[in-house]
């Protein structure tokens, strides 16, 4: 299971990437905005612009995703439930939080998750 150190130092960079994912969307926003405002003056490039806005509404709608993610495993760690299982109530191992900060599931039932979803 995971340290009280190891959990701080995973706490610093979740704030970080809630941060970064938090300018990221607001400048999304921005742009999107931008796009839609010059779709309507300039019938010439709809397609494109169209396009453009589309993907970036696809971007942050995933940004949100994990952003919501990243706020959870915060809530966690105050609630001291961080780095545990939601399906299995294991401790999951610290390399994958290492990779995935705001892993929900360990390997197994992330595994079986994905099994599920793809049915
Ligand atoms: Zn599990």
């Amino acid at each position: 299971m995971a340290s009280r150190k190891q959990i701080d130092e995973l706490k610093i960079i979740l704030e970080e990437k809630q941060a970064q994912i938090e300018s990221n969307i607001a400048d999304s926003k921005n742009n999107i905005a931008q796009l839609k405002e010059n779709e309507c003056k300039d019938d010439f490039d709809f397609a494109e612009s169209s396009s453009d806005s589309f993907t970036l509404e696809v971007i942050t709608k995933q940004q949100m995703k994990e952003l919501e993610e990243i706020k959870n495993a915060l809530k966690a760690i105050t609630n001291g439930t961080y780095g545990i299982c939601d399906m299995c109530d294991e401790h999951i191992a610290i390399g994958r939080l290492k990779a995935k900060p705001f892993a929900k599931y360990c390997t197994s039932c992330r595994e079986i998750y994905e099994e599920e979803n793809k049915k």
